[in-house]
């Protein structure tokens, strides 16, 4: 009786993990859809549902970068509020160096700008971080190697903008990099560093986070789930944080066979916290990401985390 053998919360688990996959296989046949989910306290893998060769690959993130690209102006600036800044319609229809939203954001405060990922306010901060001060946040995120960081230090100024800004195919890292980035957001900066999926987490260090940066983050991070691109992560009542990103695999095309999408959408009312970062490909990005995200957040309440705070 193997069954027998198995603790209670064994069984959750894999019951857990046996709706999601379901879930997703009738939600995105024959395409590659992936989830990992993690505990906010320990950094521990809750579940990591995908195609290993997907999960144990550098990937660009698209606008995900853009809270650490805050966190740069901060640094750099030694300040503690980020500009407002406008985002104008696009000239003859085209986004060229604007936004992806055509008819423009107009006036936005930081928090409005990151729940919309508006992609010219954030062009706007990035001509104003100095290159070293990004570079230096994402090697303190753990979401590249100093090596990595080195080599992008060449890159022209223009593409570095682009790499703040959200769009091309630098900074790359392995999902579970960024996931655990992320984390660091929510749990009062406590850095897990994790090479593999599978691997040992080991709190490694604290990062310092401005309190007033963090709040304004999260602040960003619920608008996007309320209002913004993260909205169709929200699948229950509960409140959640959420960050969308976009990536076209040729660039400028938004063309639905070239959009991989990603979401990180935050649950901390559920006991311990619990973070999902999503991703899906073909597909309409983050659109589609979004509500993947949101699944994954409301199948882990209703099958492990029964005990809400
Ligand atoms: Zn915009």
């Amino acid at each position: 009786m193997a069954l027998a053998a198995e603790s209670p919360p064994g069984l959750l688990q894999k019951a857990f993990e046996a709706n999601l996959s379901r879930l997703i296989a009738g939600l995105f046949p024959e395409r590659m859809a992936a989830v990992i989910l993690l505990h906010l306290d320990s950094g521990g893998v809750a579940a990591s549902l995908g195609l290993p060769f997907f999960l144990e690959s550098a990937r660009p993130w698209g606008s995900l970068i853009k809270p650490f690209t805050a966190l740069a102006y901060l640094a750099s600036h030694a300040a503690t509020e980020l500009p407002q800044a406008i985002c104008p319609p696009a000239v003859n229809g085209r986004e060229g160096e604007g936004c992806w939203y055509l008819p423009g954001h107009g006036a936005l405060t930081f928090e409005q700008a990151l729940a919309h990922s508006c992609n010219r306010y954030f062009h706007r901060l990035a001509q104003d971080i100095p290159p070293e001060d990004f570079l230096r946040t994402l090697v303190s995120f753990n979401i590249v190697e100093q090596e990595e960081s080195l080599s992008m230090a060449s890159l022209p100024d223009d593409q570095l903008h682009k790499a703040m800004t959200g769009y091309g195919r630098l900074p790359a890292s392995l999902p579970i990099r960024m996931a655990h980035a992320y984390l660091v957001l929510f749990n009062r900066g406590l850095l897990f560093r994790s090479g593999q999926i599978d691997g040992p987490n080991r709190a490694s260090r604290r990062i310092y986070l401005e309190p007033s940066a963090i709040a304004a983050i999260w602040r960003g991070m619920r608008l996007s789930s309320l209002e913004g691109t993260g909205r169709q992560a929200r699948q229950g009542s509960f409140p959640i944080y959420t960050k969308t990103g976009t990536h076209s695999r040729k660039p400028g095309s938004h063309n639905p066979s070239h959009l991989e999408g990603w979401c990180v959408a935050v649950d901390t009312d559920v006991s311990a916290g619990v973070l999902a970062l999503a991703y899906v490909y073909p597909g309409r990005g983050a659109t589609e990401a979004a509500p993947l995200a949101g699944i994954a957040l409301t199948t882990y309440r209703r099958w492990l985390a029964p005990q809400i705070q």
